[in-house]
């Protein structure tokens, strides 16, 4: 048996084409369901539906042979354990530092509120300036709107919800596509079913990106 842990929504939602392509459809929709390890037409392949921050964990600990996560979600968490054999070019977006219209950051300590505290901090770091990182778990642009922070690190696909807020993107810090990461152990001990599904997926992909 083969498991593949990932998260609901637009991860999830950009991954089916793929494993439809390789044989994997989920027998129940999660949406519908409150199944959090789906079945799939595949008899050796299953599902568990996770959080996204999450994957890293199942799969490092050997609980999902395979994880799709985002890249920036794998940086955070710092997967030196996990393989990432495959970039999927799924779920597309920046990693960007973003702040009010007009505002000027300049001269001062930096309040920052983000979830990314681990890359966030880095990425000050390496530019030499000093900040205080605040740990949010969601709507990182309500923050500046409200005096909490500055400045926030979050991710931006068309920039419709910071502009919503009145905010812009300002820095790049890193460009985000879903991965394909599989478990060390996985990899030595089923290496033959884990090696050939990567070679499905990766033949996919690369027809898929032919074809457009
Ligand atoms: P947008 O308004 O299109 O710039 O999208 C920004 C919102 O969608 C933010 O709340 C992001 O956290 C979220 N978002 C954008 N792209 C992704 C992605 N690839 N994966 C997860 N969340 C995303």
């Amino acid at each position: 048996m083969l498991t593949i842990a990932i998260s609901k929504g637009r991860i999830y939602d950009e991954a089916m084409p793929l494993l439809a392509s390789v044989g994997v459809r989920p027998t129940v929709d999660p949406e519908k369901s409150r199944k959090l390890i789906l079945p799939t037409s595949r008899h050796d392949v299953q599902l568990l539906v996770i959080r996204a921050a999450d994957v890293p964990t199942y799969v490092e600990y050997g609980a999902a042979d395979f994880g799709i996560a985002g890249k920036d979600v794998l940086v955070e968490y710092g997967a030196d354990g996990l393989y990432e054999p495959l970039d999927l070019g799924i779920a597309k977006c920046r990693l960007m530092t973003a702040d009010r219209l007009g505002s000027s950051l300049e001269g001062r300590r930096v309040r920052v509120a983000t979830k990314y505290v681990k890359t966030a901090q880095r990425y000050f770091a390496d530019k030499g300036v000093q900040v205080e990182i605040i740990k949010l778990y969601g709507s990182m642009e309500l923050a500046p709107l409200v005096g909490l922070a500055d400045c926030i690190v979050d991710l931006v696909d068309t920039g419709n919800t910071l502009r919503a807020n009145g905010m812009e993107p300002r820095e790049l810090i890193m460009n985000v596509s879903s991965r394909l990461v599989v478990n060390k152990a996985a990899m030595k001990m089923k290496h033959q079913a884990v090696t050939e599904f990567i070679r499905q997926l990766r033949d996919t992909i690369l027809t898929t990106a032919s074809a457009a």
